[in-house]
C-alpha cells in the first residue's frame, strides 16, 4: 500500500507542483483530501513555529505524517520584518500593494536595503521530525519592476542579479528561490526517511 503523506497547504498549485516531485510509492493529500477544512491558527513568532505548529495539528488530530512550508521576507534593517507576518504585515485583509507601501514606509530612511526570502518546511514522517530551510539573499529597490510572481516580487532583486523577482520569470524564480532551495532539501530528506535511514544533517 502507498504511504499516505499530508502536504498542509490548502493551495491546490502546491500539491500539484510537488506530487510530481515525491517518491511514486507516496501518495501525497492535500488538507480538503482528509477533509481538514478548518483554518489552522497560525500563532508562531517564527516561520518555523508556525510550519510545526501546521504539522502537529494534521498528525494530533487526524494521524497522518505530515510537512508543512512557510515562508517570508525578511529585511535586515528592519530586524527581519515582515518574517512570518509577510502576508499580513499592513494588515488582516492581506493588501499586497499596502504590504510592500509598509517595508518602503518603514526603510524610507535607512540606507541598508538587504534582505532574504526564506522558506522553512517542518515534517514529520516515519517517526522523525526535522526543518529544512532554504534562503536566498538581495536587496529592496523603491520602485515596482516586473508582473510575473507575487506578494513582494517586483521590489526583490536576488543577489548576482539586476531584475527583480518578478521581471526574472517563473523558471528562473523557481531555480534559484528560497522555496525550490527548501523543497530540494525536503525531498533528500523523505527519500531517506520513507528509506527508514537515518538523516544526517538535523
Ligand atoms: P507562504 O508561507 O508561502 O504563504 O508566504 C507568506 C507570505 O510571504 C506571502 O503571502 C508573501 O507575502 C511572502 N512571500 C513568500 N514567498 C514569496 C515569494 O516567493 N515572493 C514574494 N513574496 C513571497
Amino acid at each position: 500500500m502507498k504511504q499516505k503523506l499530508v502536504f498542509a497547504t490548502q493551495n491546490p498549485n502546491k500539491i500539484k507542483e510537488i506530487q510530481e516531485l515525491v517518491p511514486p510509492e507516496i501518495d501525497l493529500l492535500s488538507l480538503k483530501d482528509i477533509n481538514c477544512m478548518e483554518d489552522i491558527d497560525e500563532t508562531g513568532i517564527t516561520l518555523e513555529e508556525n510550519a510545526k505548529i501546521k504539522v502537529d495539528y494534521i498528525k494530533n488530530k487526524y494521524g497522518y505524517d505530515c510537512f508543512a512550508d512557510d515562508s517570508g521576507l525578511e529585511v535586515d534593517a528592519l530586524d527581519g520584518a515582515p518574517g512570518v507576518y509577510s502576508a499580513r504585515y499592513a494588515g488582516s485583509e492581506k493588501n499586497n500593494e499596502k504590504n510592500i507601501e509598509k517595508v518602503w514606509g518603514n526603510l524610507f530612511d535607512k540606507k541598508e536595503k538587504n534582505a532574504q526570502f526564506r522558506t522553512v518546511i517542518a515534517a514529520n514522517i516515519n517517526g522523525k521530525e526535522f526543518l529544512c530551510e532554504g534562503k536566498i539573499r538581495g536587496s529592496i529597490i523603491h520602485e515596482k519592476r516586473g508582473t510575473g510572481g507575487f506578494g513582494y516580487d517586483p521590489i526583490f532583486i536576488p543577489e548576482g542579479h539586476s531584475k527583480t523577482f518578478a521581471e526574472l520569470g517563473k523558471e528562473v524564480k523557481n531555480r534559484i528561490s528560497h522555496r525550490a532551495k527548501a523543497f530540494t532539501i525536503f525531498l533528500n530528506n523523505l527519500n531517506t526517511v520513507s528509506k527508514g535511514e537515518n538523516l544526517k544533517i538535523k
